[in-house]
């Protein structure tokens, strides 16, 4: 994948280490790191390391790219802490669909339980 950065983009940041982030996982094609606000412990996003703003502008080969390291990134979540029971996997696609940030990523939401305080 070409990578390509937007300068006035705060996760190409993350990804080019301007802005600091806790990294869960990294790879030529993803980078994956917890969430500034943390909607349960652990509270993580993957983001593809080629800037593009969602799911509109995915390729074929930027789906499977970056959809095929989902498993294995919730798979270390999980491992990481044997209190997490579940996961929530979200995907904001446009600001009605409560998008903020206009670089794609995937919420990766651990679930403790049904009352752990995610809606
Ligand atoms: P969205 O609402 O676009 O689906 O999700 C954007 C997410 O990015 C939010 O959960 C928000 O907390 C997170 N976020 C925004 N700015 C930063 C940041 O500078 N660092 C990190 N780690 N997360 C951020
Ligand atoms: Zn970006």
């Amino acid at each position: 994948e070409g990578i390509y950065m937007d300068n006035n983009c705060i996760f190409c940041k993350i990804i080019n280490g301007d802005i600091p982030s806790y990294t869960v996982y990294e790879d030529d094609i993803v980078k994956a790191f917890l969430d500034i606000s943390q909607a349960t412990p652990g509270h993580t996003l993957v983001i593809p390391k080629k800037h593009v703003k969602n799911i509109y502008e995915y390729d074929e080969k930027l789906a499977e790219n970056v959809f095929s390291r989902i498993p294995k990134i919730a798979r270390a979540i999980q491992r990481f802490n044997p209190e997490i029971k579940g996961m929530n996997i979200v995907n904001n696609n446009g600001e009605v669909a409560y998008q903020s940030v206009f670089h794609s990523h995937f919420h990766l939401i651990p679930r403790y339980s049904s009352k752990d305080g995610f809606e």
